[in-house]
């Protein structure tokens, strides 16, 4: 199981380093569940010194497809590398409706992840249209497929898919359980396909959209759910805590 908390565009330097020593003491020993928290860029390093020797690990939010370069703005994975990241969440709904990221875009990023040994966590999810269309299960086979392309592994542990249906995103809306837990067996037949059975069966499946400390116990005790992204619920560190519990049993 894992748990990641993506803080977006939230907490300056100060307010992330509160929340980070917060989550800290909330969690206590993360035994039995990964936990991960992805600040923004700016943070990164002030959170990297709190969590050390917590066990609790540091994500991105984003990344350019190459190593350095004449890319203003940009953020690299070696960077990410330098300042202690271990996984990097790529092609979130936010990232591909704002910033108009596709499919190949995601996958280039995602190989370059790997390329620097980050562990990217790849986003996906249909919006409200497609789900009402019926389009839902092609349109994330399509992403899966799409941002995966080029994408090899040696372990299942090197790759990490979250499924967040874009209307359940912030919104206070949870996809039901029955739509988590079918969507979830049929993006594990996917990856099962792609990467076959041993890693494929390994690859974590994360939910994400809405998950708070109410609902978590529920949707984790799914199968082929294998924790929860977080984005609302792990700007509260008693929330995030209790989303991790609720993943530890
Ligand atoms: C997210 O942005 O990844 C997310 C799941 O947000 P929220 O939990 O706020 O719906």
């Amino acid at each position: 199981m894992l748990v990641a908390g993506n803080w977006k565009m939230n907490l300056d330097l100060a307010a992330a380093r509160q929340l980070t020593s917060g989550v800290v003491s909330a969690v206590g020993d993360p035994e039995g569940v990964d936990v991960a928290v992805c600040p923004p860029f700016v943070d990164l390093d002030a959170t990297f010194s709190i969590l050390h020797g917590s066990g609790i690990r540091l994500g991105a939010q984003n990344m350019h497809a190459r190593d350095s370069g004449a890319y203003t703005g940009e953020i690299s994975a070696p960077m990410l590398r330098a300042v202690g990241c271990h996984y990097v969440i790529l092609g979130h709904s936010e990232r591909r409706q704002y910033f108009g990221e596709s499919d190949e875009l995601v996958s280039e990023k995602a190989q370059q992840a790997r390329r620097h040994r980050l562990v990217p966590i790849v986003c996906v999810g249909e919006s409200l249209d497609q789900r009402e269309s019926g389009d839902h299960e092609s349109v994330v086979e399509s992403q899966i497929r799409g941002s995966l392309s080029g994408v090899d592994v040696d372990f299942g542990s090197e790759l990490v898919v979250a499924y967040e249906p874009v209307w359940a995103i912030g919104t206070g809306k949870t996809a039901s359980p029955e739509q988590v837990g079918e969507m979830h067996a049929h993006i594990r037949s996917i990856l099962l396909d792609l990467y076959g059975n041993e890693k494929g069966g390994q690859i974590d499946i994360l939910y994400g959209g809405s998950v708070k400390p109410a609902n978590a116990g529920e949707l984790f005790m799914l199968e082929n759910v294998d924790g929860g992204l977080i984005g609302g619920a792990a700007l509260n560190a008693e929330d995030f805590a209790a989303i991790v519990n609720a993943a530890r049993r």
